[in-house]
């Protein structure tokens, strides 16, 4: 990580072990199902390269990334394995994506010419590549009716090109009894259908991420495309039952820089937004909405402020989040300078989740460990 300083009191522990685990897990849930982990937005923040060297030990058969320089970082580093880019990249980057022997995924012909281009100036007659079919997601992907057309264009025998995959995305995967999905599949199957009666279905078929995955055995094809699993959080509720075994990997944590007695009736932070009925006890934590520490987690309308942990204890944030600091009080605990405070993670027999933060902000546990940002060191144990 650049730019973050390994002693500051606050800093992200990622359990590369748990990484391990969670693929081999996930590995005993789809077999004879590959997985693919998804190390895009720096590894869900946790750091793309270590978790894709950790991933790769339990035995992934490859990564996913979202952008091309997501990909370079993993080669640069070293790293083997294939690479998928989830969706189609700017032109002025295929260079990279050739160089560093990336897969790349089309679905217009008009980026499949592009690519064609670039593979004919680096003199490459044989580029494998992922085609997404729009079953429903509609974000990227060919229309289900015009895809035959263009597996036909990427048959051709000019074309460098090669259809090795062909793949699509679920919307509502982590909502089990939601229909949408079991049309998005058919969707897909009949896509396949067609391709099989041209003799053009490609060998690697695949649709399921972390949800698709456990809750969706009709997904699973060749490979799961799988992220969230990975990091060891719920992709959701729905299937909160179905992802039990996974172990999260991402702890954040800080030390108490300051502690003081304030008297009832004080406020706290910006904006005074709480008060004190009683004399107690505050401590300051040096990590703030900076470092991905939301600015509202204190002070959410008619809840109280989200706990934190110190001493094995859960005691509430007050007021708002500072840019680099916030408060707690902690009551009449004993609690000084330096004593190790957990905001995401466990302490004393006491857990706290990303989905906990998710749940009381209103988003999932997906973009709470991408919000952290790169000025938290990541210590990697
Ligand atoms: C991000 C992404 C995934 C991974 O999804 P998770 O829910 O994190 O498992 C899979 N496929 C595509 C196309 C994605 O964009």
């Amino acid at each position: 990580m650049s730019g973050a300083d390994d002693r500051r009191w606050a800093w992200a522990e990622v359990d590369l072990a748990a990484v391990t685990h969670n693929v081999e897990l996930m590995r005993s849930i789809v077999a004879p199902s590959e997985v693919r982990a998804v190390v895009k937005a720096d590894g869900y923040g946790h750091g793309s390269v270590e978790v894709a060297k950790a991933a790769l030990a339990g035995g992934a058969a490859g990564l996913c990334v979202a952008l091309v320089y997501e990909g370079v970082v993993l080669r640069r580093a070293g790293i083997d394995a294939p690479i998928l880019l989830l969706s189609a990249q700017p032109d002025d980057q295929l260079d990279d994506v050739i160089e560093h022997r990336l897969t790349p995924t089309v679905y217009t012909r008009v980026q499949a010419e592009a690519l064609a281009a670039t593979c004919g100036a680096h003199g490459v007659v044989d580029l494998p590549v992922h085609v997404n079919v729009d079953t429903g997601m509609q974000r990227v992907g060919v229309a289900p009716v015009a895809a035959l057309e263009l597996f036909e264009h990427l048959d051709h025998p000019a074309t460098p090109l090669r259809a090795e995959g062909v793949f699509t995305h679920l919307a509502v995967a982590d909502e089990p009894t939601h229909p949408g999905t079991a049309e998005q599949l058919a969707r897909f199957d009949a896509v396949l259908a067609e391709l099989d009666r041209h003799g053009l279905r490609p060998p690697l078929v695949h649709a399921a991420n972390s949800a698709g995955a456990v809750a969706h055995p009709g997904a699973r094809h060749a490979f799961v495309r799988t992220g969230i699993s990975v990091y060891g959080i719920s992709p959701g509720a729905g299937v909160d039952h179905l992802v039990a075994g996974f172990r999260p990997a991402m702890s954040v944590k800080a030390r108490v820089s300051h502690v003081k007695r304030v008297a009832a009736d004080s406020h706290v932070s910006y904006g005074w937004r709480h008060r004190f009925d009683h004399d107690t006890t505050v401590a300051t934590v040096p990590i703030g909405y900076a470092d991905g520490v939301p600015r509202r987690l204190g002070t959410l309308p008619d809840k109280p402020g989200a706990d934190v942990l110190i001493g094995g204890r859960r005691h509430p944030i007050v007021g708002v989040v500072t840019m680099d600091q916030f408060m707690v009080d902690v009551g009449d605990a004993d609690v000084a300078v330096e004593d190790e405070v957990v905001l995401i993670g466990s302490q004393g027999g006491e857990t706290i989740l990303a989905t906990d933060w998710a749940d009381r902000l209103g988003t999932i546990g997906y973009e709470v460990v991408c919000a952290i940002t790169e000025r938290v060191p990541r210590r990697y144990t």
